[in-house]
């Protein structure tokens, strides 16, 4: 479908509360926009918290009568499988619809955010009827098994940088758990979830067990966070609202909690590794998805040895790209989310300055002509950047890389531990020595060796520190969706 016409064709959503398109019960909406035009593209229901109510009583329904799980095992993998089916089948009607509403150029949408999206309902199909318990020898005249069980109701609360793959992610799992589930996704960017759900249905995932309420983290997220009937909540976002969410967690009924938070990772290029190859990655390692990626490579390490000619090489590219309608097959990076992350990004790029960080190329905003009405940051890059310092430390989530030198791997493990964060990392040498002994040292929750943003849905993908706990993907993630239950019979 073309832009004009999906744009006109969008309806104001509607919660979908027991297989039920509603309205919030206070009338009120959130409008969606395009922030690379400015442009509204419709309304979607400012959930509260008896909204929020209604749906968790949904999902409690089914999961009490047992509705998804009593289905035969068989059907349900088909039903999973099904929902992967219909995301590829939608893709590009997906990919117009994510670009639309989050600024990344629909390139990037159709090649990063569907394909993995529809592939980890084809895998976590598969495990449907796969998970099962153990027999346990015991002392005793005993039979002891355990039996792994769904953890209950979901909550999901998830970001705005990859919407429909961070929902897919929590919602592939907790089916082939057998969980009933309520999604919060991002006020920014709800269309591809609401999208998600009508695919379960359609699917034949039954009415109650998939729920989507649309609304703000302070009001439905947080109605979510503290519901005394929510056993679970799956949580993408910043550090700050996983704070928020543990504290909720604390002082309602201590539901169980995943966290896939920021990063801040380290990108650590050797003198002797592939540069060509090394550069291509460094370079989209930070820009692609405009820099808004948790897994972003926004701290570049590079031997002293081949600094300058390294950074130079990259800032000549960045130079080159050319920003713009995300629509447009030939640009390369679209608009930022919001305001709000504009002026973040901006504010992350004046504390370089002030900090001494010298600003090799972009550091400023991109208004021309017709992108005066979006977000577009030129990518920028800071040589000269010490580890103390602001860009050094914090997450900018923007086009913005910082490049720090080395002089040896024992310091290259040392910078790349010296933030808060652990989420993934990756390593550029020819000596296997160095790129073993560095995977073992770097605390990261994925380290990738002479390759960047690795994934797929068989692998565990999460952090270490404080870039969260628990995994999504691989049979990890399947582990925070089910209990074990211990059984003993006595024999005798
Ligand atoms: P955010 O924390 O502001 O929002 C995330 C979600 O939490 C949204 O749905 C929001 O409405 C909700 N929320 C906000 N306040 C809440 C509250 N008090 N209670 C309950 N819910 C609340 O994060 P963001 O700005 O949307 O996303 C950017 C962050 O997400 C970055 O830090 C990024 O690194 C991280 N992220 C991590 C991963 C990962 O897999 N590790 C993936 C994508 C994004």
């Amino acid at each position: 479908m073309e832009a004009e016409t999906m744009t006109q064709s969008l309806k104001p959503g509607k919660l979908y509360i027991d297989g039920l398109d509603e309205d919030a019960v206070s009338g009120r909406t959130i409008p969606i926009m395009n922030p690379a035009t400015g442009q509204q593209l419709t309304t979607v229901p400012d959930a509260g918290p008896e909204d929020v109510n209604r749906a968790v009583k949904a999902a409690r329904r089914t999961f009490e009568g047992r509705v998804w799980r009593k289905m035969n095992v068989s059907e349900r993998e088909r039903i999973i499988w099904r929902i992967g089916e219909l995301i590829e089948r939608n893709k590009e009607d997906l990919g117009m619809l994510e670009s639309l509403q989050n600024g990344k150029t629909y390139r990037e949408a159709l090649r990063g955010d569907i394909p993995p999206a529809a592939d980890i309902f084809y895998y976590y199909a598969g495990w449907a009827r796969k998970i099962y318990g153990e027999t346990i020898p015991v002392d005793g005249n005993f039979l002891n098994y355990t039996l792994r069980e769904p953890v209950g109701v979901v909550g999901m609360i998830t970001a705005w940088n990859y919407p429909l793959l961070l929902a897919a992610w929590k919602v592939a799992p907790a089916l082939a758990g057998g969980c009933s589930m309520v999604i919060k996704p991002s006020e920014m960017t709800p269309l591809t979830t609401m999208k998600l759900a009508a695919y379960c249905a359609e699917a034949g995932v039954p009415e109650g067990v998939v729920n989507v309420v649309t609304g703000y983290g302070p009001s439905a997220g947080e109605a979510l966070a503290r519901h005394m009937d929510v056993d679970k909540i799956a949580f993408t976002g910043s550090i700050r609202t996983a704070r928020q969410l543990m504290k909720a967690s604390g002082e309602s009924n201590l539901k169980r909690l995943s966290l896939e938070l920021g990063g801040k990772s380290p990108n650590i290029i050797f003198p002797d590794a592939d540069l060509e190859r090394a550069a291509k990655a460094a370079f989209w390692g930070i820009y692609a998805n405009k820099g808004e990626v948790c897994s972003a490579g926004s701290r570049l390490l590079v031997h002293e040895k081949i600094y300058e000619q390294f950074v130079g090489g990259l800032a000549d590219q960045a130079r080159k790209m050319k920003l713009g309608n995300p629509l447009d097959p030939s640009v390369d990076m679209g608009s930022q989310i919001s305001q709000v992350q504009l002026d973040r990004i901006m504010g992350y790029i004046d504390a370089g300055r002030r900090e001494g960080a010298r600003l090799v190329c972009g550091g400023e905003r991109d208004a021309e002509g017709d992108k005066a009405k979006g977000f577009f940051v030129k990518p920028t890059i800071f040589a000269d950047v010490k580890p103390g310092m602001k860009i050094a430390q914090e997450e900018i989530f923007g086009p913005v890389l910082a490049a720090l030198r080395f002089r040896d791997s024992d310091e290259a493990a040392e910078l790349a531990n010296s933030t808060i964060y652990g989420l993934v990392s990756s390593v550029w040498t020819r000596d296997i020595r160095v790129a073993h002994r560095l995977a073992s040292r770097i605390k990261a929750g994925s380290v990738w060796i002479n390759a960047y943003n690795c994934f797929d849905s068989a692998s565990p993908f999460g952090g270490y520190k404080q870039s969260g706990f628990g995994r999504e993907m691989g049979p990890h993630a399947l582990e925070s969706y089910t209990q074990v239950k211990s059984v003993w019979v006595a024999l005798d």
